[in-house]
């Protein structure tokens, strides 16, 4: 990947298309639009469109908890992905579709059970998993697909 091209980037909040620049930290880029912060140390709640959009055109890395609020399993993992995508922050975002408000989004993914966790780069899947798994699973998982660029 070229470092010198302006990464870009889907604003999880309003869905706007931004550029991340280089000569700043990308953990504290904001959206040009909404003036949300690009990256969170938390994961985001996105809807079918915005996944739809950030998945097909972002340029830096995606990992998304597929869940619903009945599923038990899911809410046990809730902690530890969060705990992932702080450890992430600045290399992968995390966000999460809640498959009960945006089955769309589910159909359009394919998605059997939950919780399922997907990775999404350079415009396409690149890693799927399923099952609840800890902090470290999700992490590792996410580092294994995800965070080979610095
Ligand atoms: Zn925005």
């Amino acid at each position: 990947m070229e470092s010198a091209m302006p990464r870009k980037i889907t604003c999880l909040s309003c869905a706007r298309t931004n550029r991340l620049p280089d000569d700043r930290p990308a953990a504290a880029a904001r959206c040009g639009a909404c003036g949300a912060a690009l990256w969170q140390a938390s994961p985001v709640d996105i809807d079918a469109e915005t996944l739809a959009k950030a998945a097909r055109v972002d340029e830096v890395p995606l990992l998304v908890d597929f869940w619903a609020p009945w599923c038990g399993p899911c809410r046990m993992m809730a902690p530890a992905f969060a705990n992932a995508a702080t450890d992430l922050h600045g290399r992968v975002r995390c966000a999460k579709v809640d498959t009960q408000a945006h089955p769309a989004a589910a159909t359009a993914q394919g998605i059997r059970g939950i919780p399922t966790l997907i990775a999404f780069a350079g415009g396409r899947e690149c890693g799927r998993q399923s099952g609840a798994l800890p902090k470290e699973a999700i992490t590792a998982f996410a580092t294994r697909h995800l965070a080979s660029t610095g």
